[in-house]
């Protein structure tokens, strides 16, 4: 059903930066032949995406996009000033996440989505591209900034991936502070869940997390960095509230090392939104940066492949953030549109929502 419907934009909706983001951070120097060459200025960039899938200029307002771009720019600012100031890639994703999970607008932290019975289960991973150690939590429901207990789990266990109360048992014992359930809820999402269990009602089934409900449902909204430092190592971030109307302790790509979070000093880092299932069995993220592991793929040739073929032909829906070594950028997606931003070294930044833009 999503194959046939997003295939027809997919050629459209590549938004590839292939640029080295640290140019306008570099000096030219001219030699007395008049050619140009550049010193090497410090290198980092940061990406972040706010979530893929059904998103029109037709269903939002302006002020209502202008809320998107205003929080994306400050998570985009809030990783950057630990990059300039020489901080890590890992610090740098973790400060644009937390960004995110803090506000209401996306699908992680407060303002996720709710599960058939109410409630909100979060999941979360980073990945550190210089040693490949990773965290992760799935299905935690205490946890203000799940991207803080994934980063826990990588530094202070020999674990990469906890969940439930049992994640939540060891975030007691780091300290951290838990929140009530109802701390994440929003009107929003909790129309949202009304609306699918009418359908239920109405169709007398249930209706399982992902499937379509009506044009312009808001399904993800699942939040992510990629990021590289001055010292020139790759890190990955990714949260979320997971699929609406999600049931019986799914988990979704984004706890999954691979597949929806991945980063590699040797190739990219990866992170991903969308329908998590096809991700998974897609093994997206990993799946990008094995094409330029084994293959020699530029991250950009690598990050499209994988999203509008291998995946689209799945009828798997959503996108990825993918970052290099050297700067470059990929952004692509197979639905309407994608929240994201990049921010170069100059501080430049650079916000897309739509296909279009
Ligand atoms: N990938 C997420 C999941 O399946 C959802 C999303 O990206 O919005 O849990």
């Amino acid at each position: 059903m999503h194959t046939l419907q997003f295939l027809r934009p997919v050629g459209a909706l590549i938004l590839v930066v292939p640029v080295l983001l640290a140019l306008g951070a570099c000096e030219r120097h001219e030699d007395a032949g008049g050619s140009v060459a550049r010193a090497a200025g410090p290198t980092f960039a940061l990406a972040i995406h706010g979530g893929a899938g059904t998103i029109r200029q037709r269903d939002m307002t302006p002020e209502q996009e202008a809320r998107y771009r205003a929080v994306l720019e400050q998570a985009l600012r809030a990783g950057h000033r630990i990059l300039a100031e020489g901080g890590t890639s890992l610090d740098a994703v973790v400060a644009a996440v937390t960004v995110l999970e803090d506000s209401p607008l996306f699908n992680a932290g407060k303002g996720a989505v709710f599960t058939h019975e109410g409630t909100v289960e979060l999941d979360a991973a980073i990945m550190d591209g210089a040693t490949r150690n990773a965290g992760a939590v799935a299905g935690v429901k205490h946890i203000r900034n799940p991207i803080l207990l994934a980063r826990r789990v990588m530094e202070a266990s020999p674990h990469v991936l906890m969940i439930g109360e049992g994640a939540e048992a060891f975030a007691r014992e780091q300290g951290f502070e838990m929140v009530p359930n109802e701390y994440f809820y929003t009107d929003r999402r909790r129309a949202q869940l009304e609306q699918i269990r009418a359908r239920e009602d109405d169709l007398g089934r249930a209706v399982p997390a992902g499937e379509t409900l009506s044009p312009g449902a808001d399904k993800f909204g699942t939040v992510g960095a990629v990021a590289l430092d001055q010292a020139g190592n790759l890190a990955a971030a990714t949260s979320t509230g997971g699929m609406a109307n999600k049931r019986f302790g799914r988990v979704g790509d984004v706890p999954v090392i691979g597949a929806g979070t991945y980063a590699d000093n040797a190739t990219c880092a990866v992170s991903a939104t969308g329908h998590g299932e096809y991700f998974i069995r897609g093994v997206v993220a990993h799946d990008i940066a094995a094409m330029m592991a084994y293959g020699g793929a530029t991250l950009e040739t690598a990050a499209r492949t994988v999203i509008m073929e291998k995946l689209t032909a799945m009828g798997g829906t959503g996108g990825v953030i993918a970052l290099d070594r050297q700067g470059n950028v990929a952004m692509p997606f197979n639905t309407e549109g994608m929240y994201r931003g990049h921010i170069d070294a100059a501080g430049n930044v650079t916000i897309g929502i739509y296909g279009t833009d």
